[in-house]
């Protein structure tokens, strides 16, 4: 198997694996319980907030642990949204995960004055933009780190900067760069910022927020004391437990990791570009995630590649994961002014931890292939393009 997929979610890493074995047999104590087993349970969540922490150049004291990176982005906007009543303005972009995007929505629906700042044809949001739309109103902005669809990553310190000015806080989604670009979310300068384990090589169902010290925040689960009042709920353990984990030896991976996978992502890019004609790159030339690779292969149906790619075990994506079952085309793609045949026709491939040289050669060497004979029995028509 080939898997180009990391961007929709990571393989669990051994270690990773065993830890949260090993805990599952082991333990079973309510973590708020005050006798031996409860407190295993609370000790192990304690150590894997460090360990999350320690990997995004955090405090302890700022980490929450969530269900996910969407309820991540949800709790971020709405708890800021709640605790400053008077301010009813939100600003985003138009590339955002459907996590921030739909959440917006929702907030238009309930009477804030929501802004969508666009994007160049590099999926670079448009900063002159973003100074026109935040106001002192604005409660909060929330622009993604690097997009899951294209990679592009944005000058967040930049949007940090217009917004502070303003008096708004700043969220990221940073779903697509933890572990792969190196960032400390003290030094970002946001005040919040989302993660999810199933992107590092965790189990998937638990995310975690960074909150700044003494960013105005309310809950919205209540119940229970957990998480120190911000997130009700018996908490997950086990998928805390292996969120630390993957955390913990996150950084002992961290810088092989980026060049190795740099290294074969460029590879991989240069082995396309020289041998398949007519296919369009999607986003920016410099600025992105090296392992996020969007391609236009024009006059062809991207579900037609991907499916004749899955029949030689290659698993790459159509977009985003969270689109895949829409006949829409892609928000993302549409926003980077990519017109519809050519969205319609764009896959995207991403590395992770456990991608080889070999992977790349199958790759390489079936890909070019499919294309060509797809385009045989397809009505395209190269001049078209
Ligand atoms: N934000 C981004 C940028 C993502 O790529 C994803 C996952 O695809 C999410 C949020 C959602 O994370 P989760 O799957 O943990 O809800």
């Amino acid at each position: 198997m080939v898997y180009l997929d990391n961007n929709a979610t990571t393989p669990i890493d051994p270690a990773v694996a065993d830890k949260m074995t090993g805990f599952l047999r082991e333990h079973f104590g309510n973590p708020s319980s005050l006798y031996p087993i409860g407190r295993a349970g609370k000790e192990m969540i304690n150590e894997a907030r460090d360990y999350v922490a320690a990997a995004l150049g955090a405090s302890k004291a700022s980490i929450y642990f969530t269900g996910s990176g969407t309820e991540s982005d949800n709790q971020a906007i709405l708890g800021v949204l709640d605790a400053l009543p008077d301010k009813r303005e939100f600003v985003t972009t138009t590339i955002e995960h459907p996590a921030v995007q739909e959440t917006a929505v929702y907030l238009e629906g309930k009477g804030y004055r929501v802004t969508y700042v666009p994007v160049d044809a590099t999926g670079t949001i448009d900063l002159n933009a973003l100074r026109d739309a935040v106001t002192p109103q604005t409660a909060l902005v929330s622009v993604m780190h690097a997009n899951n669809e294209i990679g592009t990553i944005q000058p967040i310190s930049d949007v940090v900067r217009i917004a502070h000015e303003q008096g708004s806080l700043v969220h990221t989604d940073a779903v697509q760069t933890f572990g792969k670009i190196p960032f400390k979310a003290d030094d970002l300068g946001v005040d919040l910022l989302t993660v999810s384990a199933h992107k590092i090589y965790g189990p998937k169902g638990v995310g975690a927020l960074y909150v700044r010290k003494g960013t105005p925040l309310k809950p919205f689960l209540h119940g229970g004391h957990q998480e120190r009042g911000m997130r009700a709920g018996t908490e997950n353990t086990i998928g805390i437990v292996g969120f630390g984990e993957a955390a913990r030896i996150l950084p002992l991976h961290f810088e092989a990791d980026r060049v190795r996978l740099t290294l074969l992502a460029d590879r991989l890019k240069a082995g396309l570009e020289s041998a398949v004609p007519k296919i369009h790159f999607n986003g920016h030339p410099e600025r992105r995630v090296k392992t996020t690779l969007s391609y236009a292969f024009l006059g062809l149906e991207s579900e037609a590649i991907l499916l004749s790619l899955a029949t030689k075990a290659i698993y790459v994506s159509t977009g985003s994961a969270c689109s895949e079952d829409s006949d829409d085309v892609s928000h993302v793609l549409t926003a980077i002014g990519l017109r519809p045949e050519f969205a319609r026709s764009t896959v995207r491939m991403s590395l992770g931890r456990f991608n080889t040289e070999e992977d790349v050669d199958t790759t390489l060497r079936e890909l070019p292939e499919i294309v060509a004979k797809l385009r045989k029995i397809s009505a395209w028509d190269p001049d078209e393009f």
